[in-house]
């Protein structure tokens, strides 16, 4: 199919997500053909650099020779079978790779990181039950708190833990209530406090809700050292080890909600690694498969599990989507984690991550008006910087700009971010980078 005819059937048949639809008339559909590496190509032969991983999914870039390898070959074995009452190679495997890389004993899978999260606050308001009902009857700890400017999915019970206005609001008289905790985005510090004097007084912070309300919360779900949907917001791991501690002081479960940074992307296998911390619960998804299949996972200490392992059917986690645990998705898992084992990936992320970063100072040469200080950051394989603008569309504005250069790049608000596939080489960077510049220097005015 060419190009337009693509764009116009796109408009007519499909409701493109987190999308006005109606600004295609100005911003229209990219039409993409097939990928490679870090390159999207149209039908015409037109490439843009996937700057964002292709929303934070692939690993490994497109068309990427192993992942592809494995599903096909568990397509001519297996391509589904029900995992209730059944169990299949790929699963098992991928789920003691996954214990044994997590320290969380059992794992639940969903096909997406919002269904991860539905699962592990569900997981967790049962456990409370199932625990109490046991002990002294009435369960009270039926409550979640979050981080201010958190993300943790779209669906309703995701909604109701995450903290973005544009996303929440509309939707707030059916979400279930939750507290949201001060977030500990350095970018949020006192003029002249550093991060990790600010990321403790918002632990101190933390404590005293806590110390407060623990009797009726079951969990404080956290996207562990970088708020990726709030706009790549870092903060030190020094929070990350204090909301552990004060977690467990008070019986609350700590969710980790590694969907964006899990599999290397903040620089360790799992960002939890950098505070030495274990979570009652792991949310994964999006790298989890290099980009290749939709699969989301729950991991959880096996304590839990152990309170849901009953003659009692009610007290069993009676939760299921239909694709759980598809064999085909599994087997491109432990593709991408057979790719980890072999190919010494977050070293030679290290590497890249400094290239990048030496390379990213080239961004202080645009005009220093428009740069919030401090202004570059970044955690492993994430990178992001502030700008000052008055123009109310420098996001769109930016994108576009960027497009036009050959390079996906999806701003949030006034943070401009990659998120490139790992596998990005030199020359890459440097043509990612000097379309950024491009594009921004266009965007800001
Ligand atoms: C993307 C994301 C989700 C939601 O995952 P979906 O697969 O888009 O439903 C949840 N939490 C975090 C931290 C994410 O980045």
């Amino acid at each position: 199919m060419n190009n337009q005819t693509l764009l116009t059937r796109s408009m007519q048949s499909v409701w493109h997500p987190c999308t006005q639809m109606k600004q295609h008339e100005t911003y229209p559909l990219i039409p993409i053909a097939r990928g490679d590496g870090v390159w999207l190509y149209d039908a015409d032969g037109k490439r843009y650099l996937d700057g964002v991983s292709s929303w934070w999914v692939n690993l490994f870039g497109h068309n990427n020779t192993r992942i592809k390898d494995a599903i096909k070959q568990q397509l001519d074995t297996l391509e589904h079978v029900m995992l209730a009452g059944f169990t299949h190679q790929p699963v098992v495997e991928l789920s003691e790779k996954l214990s044994k890389l997590t320290g969380l004993g059992h794992a639940f899978y969903a096909s997406d990181g919002a269904s991860a999260t539905e699962i592990a606050l569900k997981m967790s308001f049962h456990f409370w039950r199932n625990l109490y009902s046991e002990t002294q009857g009435q369960p009270s700890k039926t409550k979640f708190i979050s981080l201010q400017n958190s993300y943790h999915g779209e669906t309703l019970g995701a909604l109701g833990v995450t903290d973005v206005a544009i996303f929440k609001d509309t939707y707030a008289p059916l979400l279930m209530q939750s507290a949201q905790m001060p977030s500990p985005d350095f970018r949020l510090a006192e003029t002249g406090e550093i991060a990790e004097a600010y990321a403790l007084r918002c632990a101190e912070d933390l404590e005293k809700y806590v110390a407060e309300h623990h009797e009726t919360l079951a969990a404080f779900i956290i996207e562990p050292l970088v708020q990726c949907a709030a706009g790549m917001a870092m903060y030190p791991s020094v929070y990350l080890r204090r909301a552990r501690e004060i977690c467990t002081k008070y019986s609350v479960h700590l969710i980790a909600d590694e969907i964006a940074v899990g599999f290397g992307r903040s620089g360790t296998m799992f960002a939890c690694e950098q505070a030495n911390v274990t979570p009652d619960f792991m949310c994964l998804s999006k790298g989890i498969t290099g980009g290749y299949l939709p699969l989301s996972v729950v991991l959880t200490r096996n304590e839990i599990y152990q309170a849901f392992y009953h003659d009692k059917v009610t007290k069993a986690f009676l939760h299921s989507h239909s694709y759980t645990g598809n064999p085909l998705a599994c087997s491109a898992a432990l593709a991408t984690l057979s790719i980890f084992e072999t190919d010494d990936v977050l070293q030679k992320n290290r590497e890249t991550s400094d290239f990048i970063w030496g390379e990213m100072q080239a961004l202080n040469n645009l005009p220093i008006e428009h740069l919030r200080r401090p202004n570059l950051n970044r955690s492993g394989m994430i990178f992001a910087f502030d700008v000052i603008t008055k123009n109310p569309n420098f996001s769109r504005g930016c994108y576009a700009a960027a497009l036009a250069q050959g390079l996906l790049i999806r701003p949030i608000g006034n943070t401009v971010y990659l998120m490139p596939p790992y596998t990005i080489n030199h020359e890459e960077i440097s043509y990612a980078l000097q379309a950024s510049i491009h594009a921004v220097s266009k965007a800001i005015k």
